[in-house]
């Protein structure tokens, strides 16, 4: 099958990448440079065709890579995802719905063999902010968050989880809308917090993905004093799950199309990745935080929000990687990137 995956320089979008390329499968990839193209097209000498897109914010950015003959799969992940940001419109919210929203009106205009669009969205998408310490509220593939882009100055998080819904919502509006003519069905895949080894090009620590960037923290020291908070997510995925459930969703489960996938594989907290980390690599004792140090606890049972996410285990059928595994394997990918 031939694919079209966006973002390929990305942390999931590598994996993605890896996996596609490891079942046979034609890609043809984008990335905002020639710098960010090289070592890809130096990883993979066949089956990849890689594309230069420098900015998807553009309503044509994707009309020429669509042209690509043959592409029947569209597995679009690139969309900022970073709190680097001063302005959220232009930074975060026109890359993630003129990005969306572009790809799939490209689609309709040049690529008539596309049968299935899966767009990487979130439990950003998904998540209500006011009821994230509710016990009472179930978050599912049929939850959407309720915020809007008069919300997008509230917070960098808040940013952040507009743009993904935003853009998401646009992607199932515009299927929905018969005058738009779109010929293919779409899937999400909406993961929440997503640890893993780094597949993709990492030019150094300091530009580690977002959601490792609190792994490399522990293993600079930064934890020794005090556990940061787990933050709001408290719910996690390990990237190569997220990778296999693209593929399997855009081309392996007929019946995934017009369904919103919730991957995850449970709760985690940041004390409980302290003490994995200790008890497994016992040679980085002088960095991390002595047994016992405060911090990081999940909130208790009566403090945090319940998820439900059995339709998605239904139909993808993955079993999810542990979070012992995933720590442990991002962990020595960490070490092997010079941390
Ligand atoms: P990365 O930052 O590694 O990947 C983001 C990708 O999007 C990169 O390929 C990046 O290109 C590209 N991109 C970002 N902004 C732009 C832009 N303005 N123009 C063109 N390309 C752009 O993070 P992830 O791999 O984690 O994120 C991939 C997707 O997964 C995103 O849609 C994100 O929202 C989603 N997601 C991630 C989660 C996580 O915990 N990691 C959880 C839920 C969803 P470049 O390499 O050049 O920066």
């Amino acid at each position: 099958t031939k694919v079209l995956l966006t973002g390929g320089s990305g942390f999931i979008a590598a994996h993605i990448l890896e996996q596609l390329h490891a079942k046979g499968h034609n890609i043809v990839t984008t990335v905002r440079s020639e710098e960010k193209a090289a070592p890809i097209r130096a990883a993979y000498p066949e089956r990849v065709e890689v594309f230069i897109v420098p900015d998807i914010a553009q309503p044509d950015a994707f009309d020429e890579v669509v042209k690509s003959p043959g592409i029947e799969v569209v597995l679009h992940t690139a969309s900022p995802f970073h709190f680097k940001f001063t302005d959220p419109k232009t930074e975060l919210i026109d890359p993630a719905v003129i990005g969306t929203t572009g790809i799939l009106k490209a689609i309709v205009r040049s690529a008539p063999r596309v049968r299935r669009v899966v767009i990487t969205s979130s439990f950003a998408a998904i998540l209500d902010e006011a009821k994230i310490a509710d016990p009472t509220t179930i978050f599912t593939e049929a939850s959407w968050n309720p915020v809007t882009i008069a919300d997008i100055h509230n917070s960098p998080a808040t940013a952040y989880r507009a743009s993904k819904t935003l853009a998401e919502r646009a992607a199932w509006d515009f299927v929905a809308d018969p005058s738009n003519g779109a010929k293919f069905d779409l899937a999400t895949i909406n993961p929440p917090m997503v640890f893993g080894p780094v597949a993709h090009h990492l030019a150094s620590l300091e530009s580690i993905n977002t959601s490792n960037e609190r792994i490399v923290a522990l293993l600079q020291g930064k934890w020794k004093e005090a556990i940061p908070s787990t933050g709001q997510a408290l719910i996690w995925i390990d990237v190569r799950d997220v990778a296999a459930a693209h593929i399997k969703a855009g081309l392996e489960i007929p019946q995934a199309g017009g369904k919103r996938f919730f991957t995850t594989a449970g709760l985690f907290s940041n004390a409980l990745m302290a003490d994995i980390v200790r008890r497994e690599f016992p040679e980085l004792k002088e960095r991390l935080p002595v047994e016992g140090t405060k911090g990081g606890e999940l909130p208790g049972e009566g403090e945090r929000f319940g998820f439900d996410n059995k339709l998605t285990e239904e139909v993808l059928g993955i079993e999810w990687i542990s979070f012992e595994k995933s720590v442990v394997d991002t962990v020595k990918s960490l070490l092997a990137h010079g941390a």
